[in-house]
């Protein structure tokens, strides 16, 4: 199985990234954003209280994304492997991850981490804010709040990984198949 963590800031691509990895790999693409915004959509109690959290930036707490990851395992056992993309994203997520995938005698591959400058993420967030109608793309503050629990909360899982010898990192700049390349090396190297 190939198991891969697609890394990264918000808006650093990794959502465009995982559609082509998908297609090419065979592997089941887990965002736990996108799971999260189908509980808002289907307004679910736990959807109603996810909103709060992250219209204002926030990440949800550890359990109810671990719970959401742990379900979609179980339901996809016989899977080629999987993309875990915004998750894990504190080290607390990432211990249980391991956990979860040695109870499917699995393990993660590798971590991808796509590079990309403050600026460009800001610029690349509010664009995408005026077409996705992502209440927390469409506010510079939010947007910065995002980058800073990402550097304050997030950034360790790369170390967490890196202890491991899974830590890849690629520069997230350039057009869309470009980056892509850059990981497909990453993915033939691991
Ligand atoms: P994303 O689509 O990955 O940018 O996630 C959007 C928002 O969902 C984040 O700002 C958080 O509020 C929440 N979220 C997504 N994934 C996680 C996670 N792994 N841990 C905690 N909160 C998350």
């Amino acid at each position: 199985m190939l198991n891969i963590v697609l890394f990264g800031p918000p808006g650093a691509g990794k959502g465009t990234q995982s559609k082509l990895m998908v297609d090419e790999y065979l592997l089941i693409h887990l965002s736990t954003g996108d799971l999260l915004r189908s509980e808002i959509q289907a307004d679910t109690e736990l959807g109603k209280k996810a909103k709060l959290l992250m219209d204002a930036g926030k990440l949800v707490p550890d359990e109810v994304v671990i719970g959401m990851i742990s379900n979609k395992l179980e339901a996809n056992k016989d899977a080629k492997g999987f993309i875990f993309d915004g998750f894990p994203r504190t080290k607390e997520q990432a211990i249980a991850l391991d956990e979860l995938l040695k109870n499917h005698n699995q393990s993660i591959s590798v971590m991808i981490s796509m590079a990309v400058p403050e600026r460009e993420l800001i610029d690349r967030l509010l664009e995408r804010g005026k077409e996705s109608g992502r209440p927390d793309d469409q506010n510079e503050e939010v947007i910065l709040g995002r980058l800073n629990v990402y550097k304050e909360q997030t950034e360790v899982v790369k170390d967490y990984y890196g202890a491991q010898g899974k830590s890849s990192e690629i520069n997230g700049l350039g057009s869309i198949e470009e980056v892509y390349g850059r990981i497909k090396n990453a993915i033939k190297q691991a």
